[in-house]
């Protein structure tokens, strides 16, 4: 058997056609404002690629880039400025912050207005989500179930275990699939035997960050396999945390890295610019 490979630049596209359309009503161009301090090159690629997908879908793009001994004052400053400002309706911070204020990350996180915070990180955010109740959903779990989803995959009364139990990814896509009803499992680095808890799975989401970790013996034949890992195991060779190559014959559906969930982070944050703009006008 050979999995359905699920590639990203699919449903990415998919979901820019329905941002682009909404956009396309609205009556003025909403803003995106990506803060970026320091010369990271990662985060660079990262904040350039928002720009231009900015650029393709009619949304206004403003990076602000700071020096890398910016202090957390000029850099909560910076946020106070654009949570006043009007033409701008979604606001994020580019991770991970220098050395100097990494330390800071959460209260700088929490200093952006929570209707503007289109990465989903700040506590009215998350409450929100964990009470089934949710606003702006962090981009790369949110794009996950989209996926799920848009390939017709049925969730309710699936069997679902998430390796990785991060804010960013694991802890919200638990809620994302326990409000659609799956029984989920989140297993992390003190989970013991794994792989007997991932042999369960109909649908597993491997968000771990270790290459190619989760091997065709830890799958369910037949299984949705979802993997969030990005590693880079050569300068020009990323894999993700499933080892593709064997899980593909074993798997219903499996999604490739690089060319997976990756390509739908940037999309979904897209859809929460138009969700933000909508929470804030009150639509
Ligand atoms: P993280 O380091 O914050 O969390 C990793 C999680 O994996 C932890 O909860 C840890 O307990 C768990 N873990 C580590 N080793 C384990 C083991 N041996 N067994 C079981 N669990 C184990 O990472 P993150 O920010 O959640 O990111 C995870 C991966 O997803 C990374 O490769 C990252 O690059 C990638 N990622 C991709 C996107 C995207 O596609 N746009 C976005 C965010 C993260």
């Amino acid at each position: 058997m050979s999995a359905k490979i699920l590639y990203g630049k699919d449903f990415a596209a998919l979901i820019k056609e329905k941002v682009r359309f909404e956009v396309d009503k609205m009556i003025f161009k909403p803003g995106l404002a990506v803060i970026i301090v320091g010369e990271n090159p990662a985060s660079q690629v990262y904040v350039r690629n928002k720009h231009k997908t900015c650029e393709e879908l009619g949304i206004n793009s403003k990076v602000v880039a700071l020096p890398e001994n910016t202090t957390k004052e000029e850099l909560l400053n910076v946020i106070d400025e654009l949570n006043a400002a009007e033409n701008i309706q979604g606001i994020l911070v580019q991770l991970p912050l220098p050395d100097a204020i990494k330390a800071h990350s959460d209260e700088i996180l929490n200093r952006i207005n929570p209707l503007k915070d289109v990465d989903g990180f700040h506590p009215m955010n998350v409450g929100n989500l964990v009470i089934g109740n949710p606003k702006l959903v962090p981009c790369t779990p949110a794009g996950c179930l989209e996926m799920l989803d848009l390939a017709g995959i049925e969730i309710d009364g699936k069997r679902a275990v998430i390796i990785g139990r991060s804010n960013i990814v694991g802890k919200p896509m638990l809620h994302l699939l326990m409000a659609r009803h799956a029984t989920v499992t989140v297993c992390h680095s003190h989970t013991k035997n794994l792989a007997e808890i991932t042999r369960e799975a109909d649908i597993l989401v491997a968000a771990m960050g270790k290459p190619k970790f989760v091997t065709a013996d830890m799958i369910k034949p037949g299984a949705v396999v979802i993997d969030v890992g990005i590693n880079r195991i050569a300068p020009k060779k990323l894999v993700g945390d499933v080892d593709f190559d064997a899980a593909v014959e074993i798997a219903g559906a499996i999604t490739p890295v690089p060319g997976g969930v990756g390509l739908l982070t940037v999309a979904m944050l897209m859809k929460n610019v138009v969700t933000a703009t909508k929470l804030q006008i009150g639509v």
